[in-house]
């Protein structure tokens, strides 16, 4: 088959994500034949450098030789088995792989199947604990304005995105909105810091008149990814952390996205020298390849669900929860970071890359050029409506799978990618500006 005979069959039959599906009426979409590091293929050998790691899941490119290697040894043994009642080894190793490697105390590991699942899971985890504790009372959720964590409806009770949240708000939770932390929102001469200080002073004023209804503090730790890349210091986790252990809250991080490595150090927390009580884990987990999510919390969480009561316990499960070919490819995954000294190396690469992007960082057009670990972003001046819909299409024409979240252009690539593919990402990226 061609690419077009794919355009018209997927288009019919598959209700694409994130779509609005009659656009496909004038936009291509993209048959992939294979891929293969950074490089994905159509079916016409058309190649597209996978800059934003489809969906910031892909961490050592596609089709990787050593994480293939695992797949294929599992599925001789073991492709899945129920997880209530039934354990096996990747579960059992990846479950004390990530205590390991995880800020704070964390030993104790939940799975769900995707980011939402495990933002559901974090949410009623925390609700079942004050239950638990004798404080029924405590119900509430706060998140950070402009914060994303998935679209199932706990989730996107919690989420702070217009065009993903308003459509559904009859079917949603309150919740309430702390100010977002975001670098950019900072006034004239003040700093990050003091931005981020004063962000987390209005997060203290609500939790003193609310901790008692208040069960959770959500948040995205460093860089809130949907909400356009945003940055924030690391003062505002360390405050966030202190404030709720003043008023008894727990603080939920959602490293969905920037965990694994993505911030420049293998957890964002660490870079403010915090742990949460609940780490939420997907996307990367894997190195993009299954779905699976993680839920990590400590002991004295654990121990207020052991009981002799089956209703104290954690009853929520998924099918696939722990599926154990998913747990090999995380395994695979963390066998890399080992290896190859990952978060050494991505250091001095990032370091190579944010000095070859100063043409970007110096185009007329870019505004707020901001940088993390694996992350960089920018923001274009005066666009025009549909300028990602239009920046999409001609990155895809010069070879570029670049998405930009309205006026924002961001690169979050495979860490494997090399400085010459990142030279032509950089030229490419320049093109698209010049129109
Ligand atoms: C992607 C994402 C989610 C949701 O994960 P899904 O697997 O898409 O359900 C939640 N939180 C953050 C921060 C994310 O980036």
């Amino acid at each position: 088959m061609k690419n077009a005979d794919y355009l018209n069959r997927s288009s019919k039959a598959v209700w694409h994500p994130c779509t609005q599906m009659k656009q496909h009426e004038r936009l291509p979409l993209i048959p992939i034949s294979h891929g293969r590091g950074v490089w994905l293929y159509d079916f016409e050998d058309k190649r597209y450098l996978d800059a934003i790691s489809s969906w910031w899941v892909n961490l050592f490119g596609h089709a990787n030789p050593r994480i293939n290697a695992a797949l294929k040894d599992q599925l001789e043994k073991l492709e899945h088995v129920m997880l209530a009642g039934f354990t096996h080894a990747p579960v059992i190793e990846l479950s004390e792989r990530l205590a390991r490697l995880a800020p704070g105390n964390l030993g104790h590991c939940f799975y769900g199947s995707d980011g939402a699942s495990a933002i559901e899971i974090a949410l009623k985890m925390s609700f079942h604990f004050w239950r638990n504790s004798g404080q029924p009372e405590k119900t509430g959720f706060v998140s950070v304005a402009n914060g994303y964590h998935g679209e199932t409806l706990g989730a996107l009770s919690v989420t702070d995105v217009a065009l993903f949240k308003d459509t559904y708000a009859p079917l949603l939770r309150q919740t309430y909105q702390t100010p977002s932390p975001d670098a950019r929102l900072a006034e004239p001469g003040e700093t990050a810091e003091a931005y981020a200080l004063r962000c987390a002073e209005a997060l203290a004023h609500y939790l003193e008149q609310h901790h008692a209804s208040t069960a959770a503090l959500i948040v995205e730790p460093l860089v809130q990814c949907a909400g356009g890349m945003a940055m924030h210091h690391p003062i505002y986790l360390k405050r966030a952390r202190e404030l709720c252990n003043q008023f008894s809250v727990h603080l939920i991080a959602d490293e969905i996205a920037v965990g694994f490595g993505r911030t420049g150090t293998m957890f964002a927390c660490e870079q403010a020298g915090i742990a949460p009580d609940f780490l939420c884990l997907s996307k990367g987990l894997t190195g993009g390849y299954l779905p699976l999510s993680a839920v990590m919390t400590s002991d004295t969480i654990y121990q207020a669900f052991y009981h002799d009561e089956v209703a104290r316990g954690f009853l929520h499960s998924h099918s696939y929860t722990g599926n154990p070919l998913a747990c090999r490819a995380a395994l695979a995954t963390l066998d890399i970071f080992a290896q190859d000294d990952v978060i050494a190396v991505n250091r001095i690469k990032a370091a190579q890359f944010t000095q070859a992007m100063q043409p970007l960082r110096d185009h007329p057009r870019v505004r707020h050029f901001r940088h993390l670990g694996m992350i960089w972003a920018f923001d274009i001046a005066d666009t025009k409506p549909n300028f990602s819909q239009g920046f999409y299409q001609a990155a895809l024409r010069r070879g570029l799978l670049l998405r930009p979240l309205g006026p924002t252009v961001y690169f979050m690539p495979p860490y494997v990618m090399e400085e010459e593919e990142m030279a032509l990402l950089i030229q490419g990226t320049l093109a698209c500006l010049e129109g």
